[in-house]
């Protein structure tokens, strides 16, 4: 039972700049919106398997220190990179695609999804 949803929890989301990047000062959780959660509770409910969220939101500091993009989507906190267990990324990738065909942000990884909720649409592909 999570605190934003059904199985979803705000410390999922946290910055991961206190552990992987421990020299960065500390920062302040923005927590996520709404649509963000529904989407990957809806990704849950669908495959009806785990979802794993690696990324939520991210500070400017850690952003910078991982290597995201300059106006990237996590440091407003309105992005998830996240897996889901047992089902691979291709297949999650494609359900969001045709779930979403003119919202949201969806990147396609090797190894994981890229999901958010920015006004418009946006869609790339990285996997190699
Ligand atoms: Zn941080
Ligand atoms: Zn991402």
């Amino acid at each position: 039972m999570g605190n934003l949803s059904k199985n979803f929890s705000l410390h999922e989301f946290r910055c991961n700049c206190h552990w992987k990047a421990p020299h960065l000062p500390r920062c302040e959780q923005i927590p996520p919106p709404k649509e963000l959660v529904d989407a990957l509770q809806d990704v849950r409910d669908h495959f009806g398997k785990p979802v794993t969220v690696h990324s939520g939101h991210r500070c400017p500091p850690y952003n910078a220190y991982v290597g995201g993009a300059s106006a990237s989507q996590h440091m407003k906190a309105t992005a998830g990179d996240f897996t889901v267990e047992g089902v691979s990324p291709n297949t999650v990738q494609e359900y969001l695609l045709k779930r979403y065909a003119d919202t949201k942000g969806i990147g396609r990884y090797n190894t994981f999804t890229h999901i958010d909720v920015r006004k418009g649409k946006a869609r790339w592909d990285y996997r190699r």
